[in-house]
């Protein structure tokens, strides 16, 4: 091992800082954060060591830097100086910052560039409310102690509360809710744990514009619920042993009924399992994401929602249309192409100044062109259907409502399409639409 690791507590210490530049002011703010009390200077005197508890060297002259670095050594005060390792007893590590965990990653100055990814793709998998259960442990590490005094007993159930719903609300920041579901772990440590559903949005099905939260949740699932716009590259992202249901609910061509759909989350996080409900989009727009959530919250089971992009937004962003425009667009309108009874409504859908992101609205295109015209929309307004928006299969037809509307339906292939109209639509850029990615 080149440096042996250590975390130093600096609350209330002095750290001396040596130069006054932006890399000074950058290791400052960081050691700052730990809640040292900075000595700046721009050149080196030996007494501004004292009661020193670290020094930096950062962009000061080199002979100033020299003489911190020996007198440091001499004192056997930690000394770090920047892009120096030769002068450095200590190193500045990369920093994951998860209070109260921290980690801490260093190449031993070999590669700091590398140490700075390491921590990229830590920052990424690790949960940004870590803390939050490692501060929930420490509420209870004397109850936990008292409960189950046998070492290995202890390790058992901290193995499971602190990766189980506890875990979870604590991480969504809901304490109060977590600290009943530790205790109730603890209550019955030897008896089943009691089960979790997350209703988690899945974007529009490309894998990469799932959220971090989501693509842990989806790691850590027992079971996984889901539908047609589960889609299968998000579905390749999750725990490969994790059980999958589908309940598959394409329009009209519903598998199970929204009852049996909510029936069956309360079945399965009763018999203690983590349950992802996975949607297509955003759970809460057109997903029926509010109906499982209520039916959850009344069988009294914990719930968390995960927001996803909708289909609105990555449709925009695939095809290069702004929804909202300075020029030309103040409000944009996410609605349905129809109502419960099938029937389409578009009343008080035409106002000026609005760009209207219309949902499954593909098979009744023509009745909607036809309710819009009848409002008085100009059926000259830019108007666009995007199929499989945000995926590397996605379409774009661009026109003007009446020419959409006469073509879309032989165009569509079969997969998920949103229709877009208004005045932005036709401000949309060709250079910033993405091309289809590589699959
Ligand atoms: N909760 C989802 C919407 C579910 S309703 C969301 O937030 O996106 C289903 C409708 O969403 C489809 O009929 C279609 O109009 C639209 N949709 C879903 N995914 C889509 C995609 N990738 N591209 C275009 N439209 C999509």
């Amino acid at each position: 091992m080149l440096h042996f690791p250590v975390f130093l507590d600096l609350k209330g210490r002095v750290a001396l800082v040596l130069g006054t530049g932006e890399v000074a002011e950058r290791k400052a703010a960081l050691l700052r954060q730990a809640g040292a009390e900075i000595r700046f200077a721009a050149t080196f005197a030996p007494a501004l060591l004292e009661s020193c508890a670290i020094a930096i060297g950062a962009d000061a002259a080199e002979p100033e830097l020299l003489a911190l670095a020996e007198a440091c050594r001499a004192r056997g005060i930690p000394v770090n100086v920047v892009d120096k390792p030769t002068l450095c007893t200590a190193l500045m590590p990369a920093i994951v910052d998860r209070e109260p965990m921290t980690i801490a990653i260093s190449t031993g100055g070999a590669a700091p560039v590398l140490a700075r990814q390491v921590r990229q793709r830590i920052e990424a998998v690790l949960p940004m409310g870590l803390g939050r259960v490692a501060a929930l442990a420490d509420r209870f590490k004397s109850a936990v102690r008292r409960r189950l005094p046998d070492l290995v007993a202890r390790r058992r159930f901290l193995d499971a509360a602190l990766s189980g719903p506890a875990a979870d609300l604590a991480m969504a920041g809901r304490d109060a809710e977590a600290d009943r579901a530790f205790v109730r772990a603890l209550d019955g440590a030897d008896a089943a744990p009691p089960g979790i559903v997350h209703l988690v949005g899945a974007g529009p099905g490309a894998g990469d514009l799932l959220t971090l939260r989501a693509l842990r949740l989806l790691g850590e699932a027992d079971v996984i619920v889901h539908d047609r716009l589960g889609t299968e590259a998000v579905l390749e992202l999750a725990r490969r042993d994790a059980e999958r249901i589908f309940v598959g609910k394409s329009r009209a061509n519903h598998c199970l009924a929204q009852e049996e759909i909510n029936a069956l989350l309360v079945r399965l996080a009763r018999a203690g399992k983590r349950v992802v409900r996975l949607k297509g989009g955003d759970p809460l727009i057109f997903g029926r994401g509010g109906e499982e959530a209520e039916a959850l919250a009344e069988a009294g089971i914990a719930c968390e929602v995960v927001p996803g992009v909708t289909a609105a937004l990555a449709c925009a962003a695939g095809a290069g249309i702004p929804l909202t425009h300075r020029d030309c667009a103040r409000a944009v309108t996410f609605v349905t192409g129809h109502r419960r009874d099938g029937k389409v409504d578009v009343s008080g859908l035409v106002r000026p100044g609005q760009t209207l992101a219309i949902y499954m609205g593909i098979t009744m295109l023509r009745e909607i062109r036809d309710g819009l015209v009848g409002q008085g929309l100009d059926p000259a307004t830019p108007a666009a259907v995007v199929e499989r928006g945000g995926t590397p299969q996605q379409r774009v037809l661009r026109g003007t409502l009446e020419t959409v509307a006469a073509e879309a339906q032989a165009w569509v292939q079969g997969g998920p399409a949103l229709l877009l109209v208004g005045e932005a639509v036709g401000r949309g850029s060709h250079a910033w639409a993405q091309a289809p990615l590589a699959a």
